[in-house]
């Protein structure tokens, strides 16, 4: 059980990733993966395609999200897991929040034009595969296209982040919001990439206790961006709050993810001393469920 394969956040060209929905079950086929969520960025829109290829390819797959929340002013990550993408709170709810992307998306092009670098909304429009989500990724893209960074780590250093020219401040949903949203439509929410954030200690326990007390359940202990600290950090944390544990790539494109589908090469298992979150899904209700639908 702790040892299976499950890659529970992905994005598809919903979002802010490069390969389709149709693209991404064939990887994460080819890659071992033997249970996969689609986790795109406020979008919906991925998952019919996802779920109908992954199950052509007898892959297990879960519908997912990930809604970006506002939390001690800061950028948090909420990963909806299990989710039922029809439900109208959950379909209005981030609709909203990719409403605002529309505006942050010229402002940014504003900011960046201060600084010489002409026609960046434009150009990131242009890389976006959905209108309705542009996101900084797709601005990083464009940068390096035009030549000013060499990498997306460099871009987001030097223009994306706070303080620099392409960054727009911007809130997102509350995070009771995101956990009432995931939640009204069935599904388990998730801290996603906790390692990632620059709280203080005492910002993230209000953040793991806010989260739990809005009736979020999981913490995604192995990721992408997490180094061994912070995947020893977050097992500990999960079982101090009582957590499910949650594990995926946050898979995005093949050059410029640091792991690929199903976490390969590194196929870090989650501790036997965790409940990872797919014991809420029977393997063979998953199975079914993929046969079914
Ligand atoms: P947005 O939702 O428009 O703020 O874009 C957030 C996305 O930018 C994340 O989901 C990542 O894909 C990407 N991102 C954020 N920070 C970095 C970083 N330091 N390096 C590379 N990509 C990043
Ligand atoms: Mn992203
Ligand atoms: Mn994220
Ligand atoms: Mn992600």
């Amino acid at each position: 059980m702790h040892t299976l394969n499950a890659d529970l956040h992905s994005h598809s060209t919903a979002s802010d990733g490069t390969l389709s929905a149709v693209a991404l079950a064939a990887r994460a086929k080819a890659n071992g993966v033997e249970l996969w969520a689609l986790t795109d960025h406020d979008e919906l829109s991925g998952l019919p395609a996802a779920r109908a290829a992954a199950t052509a390819a007898g892959l297990p797959f879960v519908d997912g999200i990930e809604v970006s929340v506002t939390f001690a002013n800061s950028t948090v990550h909420i990963v909806g897991l299990g989710i039922d993408p029809s439900n109208d709170e959950l379909v209005a709810g981030i609709a909203n929040v990719r409403a605002g992307r529309e505006l942050r998306a010229r402002q940014m092009g504003d900011g960046l034009a201060l600084v010489g670098i002409h026609g960046a909304y434009e150009g990131a429009i242009a890389l976006a595969p959905n209108p309705n989500l542009v996101s900084r990724t797709h601005f990083g893209r464009f940068l390096i296209a035009r030549g000013v960074a060499p990498d997306m780590h460099a871009v987001f250093r030097r223009y994306l982040t706070e303080g620099k020219p392409g960054y727009v401040e911007h809130r997102w949903a509350k995070l009771g919001e995101a956990v009432r949203w995931i939640r009204a439509a069935g599904g388990v929410a998730v801290i996603a990439h906790p390692g990632r954030y620059k709280f203080t200690p005492t910002e993230e326990y209000a953040l793991f206790s806010e989260f739990q007390a809005h009736g979020g359940e999981a913490v995604e202990v192995v990721t992408g961006s997490h180094h061994a600290g912070d995947v020893a950090k977050y097992t500990e944390m999960a079982i101090e709050f009582g957590m499910l544990a949650s594990r995926g790539s946050d898979f995005h494109d093949p050059e410029e993810s640091r792991l690929d589908l199903g976490l390969v090469p590194g196929q870090l298992a989650l501790s036997p001393r965790l409940t990872p979150v797919w014991s809420r899904w029977p393997q063979a209700e998953l199975r079914s469920e993929s046969v079914a639908s």
